[in-house]
């Protein structure tokens, strides 16, 4: 429940694909509407405009348009055509690019795709036929190098910037940098000629490379295939079934369903979450994928996979903004604190999280998926991109550790923060930018037959060429709360306006009347006889909304309206979250600028997206009220039968002993270094501030890094006690996976060894005492962290540690305890005075 579009609950997915069924299907495309496409299997019940139709007023949006339009024109084509040139024995003089089109990197032509796509939705957007003179351009010399490969040795129809050898490769169990995701995007490029701009020669060298891919494939056993598919792939399943649902022709749908990927698409068809550690932006394009089959096919199993994925990734693989990934990969489900980082959230994955949002909305017209849409683009999408930059520059991920800054940096441009360059950089995020911030207009409006949709509250006007209407929308949102939409021309037709998620008593005039309330996270329907000059003008109050973290409730974000706020903290590095107080936030004008308390200094909160050359947070640890010192956590351990433990203070679960964990005869846990360990029940330290943590331990060995206890979730974010490091001292740390090193306080020696010795660790106010046998044995007064950053460990052990390569303890635990406050020394004193009692 981190994000405004999970509010509600989901419905199911039953029905979507037959309401679909029977209705009219609107041409998808202005060459659709020519009757060029064929009529789909389960065709979607809405569609969107085309590009030609809606114009962009003055925005933001506009202004990153423009930029990234700048580098369309300035990008010279045969730069970008060299190594295709240069693969087929064609004569090149251009200069080479570098980064990820250097001649000697093997996803290089990726971008010669992601251009042919951006151009022409330029081209469709704005009607400069600049953009489309230099598409056909390059598609004409793709051309050229397809026609020569036959003669460079290649397979017929092979279209590439890297040898075929490297499909051999493949084939032949290697991992060759992704060969066939490199192809689709120069599959894509090739169909969105087609569609966008009309170009019949695209089409042409489109379905030669369908033609080799089906060659290509065809020879394999379907074990071979879903070999080849463990290497990224892009959405090679997507291009072939868009196509096929252009030709008809049986191959290209054969050739797609060859790309279904078993490994991850039969968890998802059983409704299974096994995304975890799974390379995030190699599965999303396959699940776009997976909804052009459905509409190829009918085949219902292919929109569950799809639905059942956006669900499970936007509820618990998402970050506050919207993106999802750490480093690329997917985490654990509801791990987010415990996954925050420099890397996190990937531009690629949200740019195709929202292509799906937005094929599962046409099949399904929920407001929630338009609402993550709206929410994803203005966290994210919005932001990624430089508004210095005259090209458009992007960020590869948009990192969430606190001090995290989008920067630039010059060179090979995958290093994280950076923003891209003109020829140095070409990462996957270049080209994916270069998309994204072409196609804002083609999500503002969609419709059914007679019905139109206001999805998204961008300056925009629509000319509706169908019921020879026009539809200006004018507002300054969501630096403003209101939008106005005017009607020119005349004509029944129902309009069905979204009211987001996280408004709150929305209002809508008509003709300047007050027409009424609108409930927030539906669509506002309004059914009429339109007249020339007719107004709805919409008002989306806007207030402060904090939002938990799913895996820790006391690291918190904070939004207006649809904007994510961050902290900017110009060049100051942060060593953690920071701590903010929630009732200092104050409005600091007009425009969405507010001033709060964190850290004991002021700090100036901006809608994320605006936050540009300076480092920032998003998350903010919102410490919890005064606490009543008590004992919160003790397991006495004195069951002597049994694999559970009771907690004395009847407050948690049963602890369990696992994996060959025994009783001792008297009253203690016996653990015998080879996996026996105490499973305690998660959750038992969130939300404590300061803490004292207590037991009693007896090793019989002392093995490097064995842990006497060990919160938390992964390797990365913990916290524990070792008996004894390589330096020979037993050692307290804690950490979460964001920080560059841990806290943490050294005894004075390791636990003694074939002795029953109590040890304790307090921590308050930023020190960190550790105890043995009720004596300071080590302290750090330095500390950057709090426990409270931790939140709800999930991994929980006694004598067991997050990390599998640790060994586990060897010997006896007993009297387990946390208390929600620093015990004094003579507290822990007294405490170890008691003795080892039962
Ligand atoms: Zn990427």
């Amino acid at each position: 429940m981190r994000t405004p579009f999970s509010r509600r609950g989901f419905l199911g997915v039953a029905g979507g694909a037959v309401a679909a069924v029977g209705l009219t299907a609107p041409a998808r495309t202005a060459l659709a509407a020519d009757g060029a496409a064929a009529v789909a299997s389960a065709a979607p019940s809405v569609a969107p405009f085309p590009l030609s139709g809606v114009a962009l007023l003055a925005s933001r949006f506009h202004d990153n348009m423009d930029r990234t339009c700048a580098y369309l024109k300035f990008v010279d084509a045969d730069r970008l055509l060299h190594m295709f040139r240069v693969n087929v024995g064609l004569p090149s003089t251009a200069e080479p690019c570098g980064g990820w089109e250097a001649p000697n990197v093997q996803l290089r032509g990726h971008s010669t795709g992601h251009l042919l796509s951006a151009l022409a939705q330029a081209h469709a957007n704005t009607g400069d036929d600049a953009y489309a003179a230099k598409a056909r351009y390059l598609v004409g010399e793709l051309a050229k190098c397809q026609a020569a490969a036959p003669g460079a040795g290649y397979t017929t129809g092979y279209l590439s910037a890297f040898e075929e050898k490297v499909f051999d490769q493949l084939e032949a169990g290697g991992s060759p940098w992704a060969p066939y995701y490199t192809l689709h995007k120069v599959m894509a490029g090739l169909l969105d000629q087609y569609r966008l701009s009309g170009d019949q020669q695209a089409l042409d060298v489109l379905k030669g490379m369908a033609a080799w891919a089906d060659a290509r494939t065809s020879k394999l056993t379907h074990d071979q295939m879903q070999s080849v598919l463990r290497v990224e792939f892009g959405g090679m399943n997507d291009v072939l079934a868009e196509l096929y649902m252009l030709t008809r022709d049986p191959a290209h749908l054969r050739t797609a369903q060859r790309f279904d990927h078993d490994a991850v698409f039969g968890p998802l068809a059983a409704g299974q979450d096994q995304l975890a550690g799974l390379h995030a932006n190699t599965q999303i394009p396959k699940i776009v994928g997976a909804v052009r089959e459905y509409e190829a096919t009918g085949d219902t199993r292919y929109l569950d996979i799809a639905t059942f994925f956006w669900r499970t990734v936007v509820r618990h693989h998402s970050y506050a903004i919207g993106g999802n990934s750490n480093a690329e990969l997917f985490c654990p489900p509801d791990q987010i604190v415990s996954q925050l980082g420099e890397n996190t959230c990937e531009n690629c994955n949200s740019y195709n999280m929202l292509k799906l949002t937005r094929l599962l909305f046409f099949h399904d017209p929920r407001p929630e998926y338009m609402d993550y849409y709206e929410w994803t683009l203005y966290n994210q999408m919005l932001g990624e991109q430089d508004p210095d930059s005259a090209h458009g520059f992007c960020t590869y991920y948009t990192g969430l550790w606190p001090g995290t800054q989008r920067q630039v940096k010059g060179g090979l441009g995958a290093d994280p923060g950076s923003y891209s360059s003109d020829y140095t950089n070409f990462s996957c995020d270049h080209g994916t930018g270069m998309e994204t911030h072409t196609k804002f207009a083609d999500s503002i409006y969609f419709r059914t037959g007679r019905t139109l949709y206001v999805n998204l509250f961008i300056p925009s006007e629509l000319a509706w060429a169908e019921r020879g209407v026009r539809i200006r929308q004018e507002t300054r949102f969501p630096d403003e709360d209101t939008t106005r939409l005017t009607v020119s021309g005349e004509g029944r037709f129902t309009m069905k306006i979204r009211i987001p998620g996280w408004t709150r008593h929305a209002r809508v005039r008509i003709n300047r009347r007050d027409a009424g309330a609108a409930h927030a996270g539906t669509y506002l329907t309004i059914e009429r006889r339109w007249r020339d000059g007719d107004t709805v003008e919409v008002t989306l109050p806007m207030g402060l909304d904090w939002r938990k973290a799913p895996d820790n409730p006391q690291v918190q974000t904070v939004s207006y309206g649809p904007v994510v706020l961050a902290g900017g903290y110009g060049g100051t590095q942060l060593t953690t979250i920071p701590a903010i107080d929630p009732k200092s936030v104050r409005a600091g004008g007009d425009d969405l600028t507010f001033t709060a308390t964190a850290g004991g200094s002021d700090v100036t909160l901006i809608p994320f997206s605006e936050i540009q050359h300076q480092r920032y947070t998003v998350y903010w640890a919102v410490p919890p009220g005064p606490a009543k010192p008590r004992l919160t956590v003790r397991y006495p351990f004195g069951e002597g039968s049994g694999t559970t433990a009771k907690d004395a203070t009847k407050t948690w679960p049963d602890a369990t002993l696992v994996g060959g964990a025994t009783w001792t005869g008297d009253g203690a846990v016996a653990l015998d270094g080879k996996g026996g360990h105490v499973a305690l029940p998660p959750g038992l330290i969130s939300g404590l501030e300061a803490l004292t943590i207590a037991a009693w331990v007896n090793p019989e060995e002392l093995a490097n890094s064995a842990r006497v206890f060990d919160l938390g979730f992964h390797k990365n974010t913990y916290l524990f006690l070792t008996v004894r490091t390589g330096l020979g001292k037993a050692r307290f740390a804690m950490k979460i996976a964001g920080m560059s090193a841990e806290d943490y306080v050294d005894a004075a020696g390791p636990i003694p060894a074939g002795t029953w010795t109590h040890v304790a660790v307090t921590i308050a106010d930023g020190s960190a005492v550790l105890y043995f046998d009720g004596a300071e044995t080590g302290r750090n007064d330095t500390l950057v962290m709090s426990p409270l950053l931790l939140g709800a460990t999930q991994l929980n052990y006694l004598g067991r540690s997050q990390n599998s390569s640790h060994p586990y303890l060897q010997g006896q635990v007993d009297d387990f305890r946390v208390y929600n406050h620093a015990l004094s020394a003579a507290d822990v004193a007294a405490l170890h005075a008691q003795g080892r009692t039962s």
